[in-house]
């Protein structure tokens, strides 16, 4: 007798958990503080708000600290409960945070960073580090401890992704020329190692993942690009799934993950564990590599076989110069990167399996416009924040959500 298999009903994660919509203005930052069942948030209306989740399952503020300034970024280290703030003038304030009150660290307080905006900030607990980037387009590092700045690098636009690699104390810039420079930071100087080019917009987030050594960049020309450090071959992977400007990246590694959001509210959860392949040059050709036919600018060819140029195209998978016509299918290509269908040509459409179109990410809709996005891998929750000015907290791991009571 064959056995009757039922089939498991299908969560489908994220699963909303909370939603926090007491901010008067847009929360720039917000973190989730593990464990604690907490979030931080920092927000244009100069606060600083500690949310802890009530009996009643709502989120309240328990505290609320007022700045002088808009509070534009922060970076939290919950082992030291430390929290840096970076603001609109400039500043960068220091605290330690106790869940139920927040007070300004013991003897480091705040020291002027930038002249401007602080866009990122990133405390480096190894290294006693403060970095941080501006609109004046400088990187700087200050001690921790002291608030002296030890280090600056001028930057060639205004930088909104920065991560740091502790192990080989490399600092990943990503800027709004669309590169990433990669830099070895010393005590007080540093070196330009590299930089990476590929986006055709603004560099507007960064991952990096320390255990295999990759690093994501999300940009607003709506694609990502994982860029295989650790592989040693050069290997640069372009994830293309977002409708709109890329706004976050965050890298699971208990599930292998990459989560990534754009502005039109969309998350993508990527399948990391799956093997990409690069995208083919494009290549160069006078004429159709399939039927031959001239291209426009081909006055020659147009002219002796009496035929009228076409415009020329390109294939996603081979990457050879085809006409529209010997182009006219479109497919999404996992492997590649393509989730979402692309030009190819006969010969390539005929090649993909149903097997090759399976997807290797999923797709959710947030139903706000994201400007940050964070996940805190020991929980999986990830919590996004609006420009509808509400932080949204999400459950992205199927096997914890019963704990939570969310059906
Ligand atoms: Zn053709
Ligand atoms: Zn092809």
């Amino acid at each position: 007798m064959a056995a009757e298999i039922q089939p498991k009903p299908q969560t489908r994660t994220p699963v909303l958990l909370n939603k926090i919509e007491a901010s008067q203005d847009v929360v720039n930052t917000a973190v989730i503080i593990p464990k604690e069942d907490g979030v931080i948030s920092v927000s244009d209306d100069r606060t600083i708000r500690i949310w802890l989740k009530r009996d009643s399952g709502q989120y309240w503020p328990s505290i609320y600290h007022t700045m002088s300034a808009s509070c534009s970024c922060m970076s939290f280290n919950p082992e030291t409960r430390r929290l840096s703030v970076g603001m609109e003038n400039g500043t960068i304030s220091n605290f330690f945070v106790y869940y139920h009150d927040i007070v300004f660290h013991n003897c480091v307080f705040f020291f002027l960073a930038h002249q401007g905006k602080v866009t990122v900030v990133l405390f480096v607990l190894e290294m006693e580090w403060v970095l941080s980037t501006g609109q004046d387009k400088n990187l700087t590092w200050h001690c921790s401890e002291s608030g002296t700045q030890l280090g600056l690098y001028r930057t060639i636009a205004w930088v909104s992704g920065l991560q740091f690699d502790v192990e080989t104390r490399h600092a990943f810039v990503g800027d709004h020329s669309g590169q990433v420079t990669i830099l070895k930071l010393e005590q007080d100087s540093c070196s330009l190692v590299t930089t990476f080019k590929g986006h055709t917009g603004n560099v507007t987030a960064l991952c990096w993942d320390p255990a295999q050594r990759v690093l994501f960049s999300g940009s607003s020309d709506h694609s990502i690009i994982m860029w295989d450090i650790g592989g040693r071959k050069g290997t640069a992977i372009e994830l293309q799934g977002h409708n709109d400007k890329v706004q976050g990246l965050c890298y699971a590694p208990h599930t292998r993950q990459l989560i990534s959001c754009s502005s039109d509210g969309g998350i993508v959860i990527w399948n990391m564990d799956v093997t990409r392949q690069e995208t083919p040059e494009w290549l160069d050709s006078d004429s159709c590599q399939k039927c031959e036919q001239p291209f426009f600018w081909n006055f020659k060819q147009m002219w002796d076989s009496k035929k009228i140029g076409l415009r020329q195209h390109h294939c996603r998978k081979c990457g050879q110069a085809v006409c529209g016509k010997c182009s006219a299918k479109r497919s999404t290509i996992p492997l590649m990167g393509f989730e979402f269908e692309v030009r190819v040509c006969d010969s390539c459409h005929e090649s993909i399996t149903e097997e090759d179109r399976a997807p290797t990410a999923t797709f959710h809709d947030s139903k706000h416009s994201i400007v940050y996005m964070h996940y805190e891998p020991t929980t999986g929750w990830l919590l996004t924040s609006g420009a509808d000015k509400v932080v949204k907290v999400r459950q992205t791991r199927p096997d914890t959500l019963a704990k939570y009571n969310c059906f």
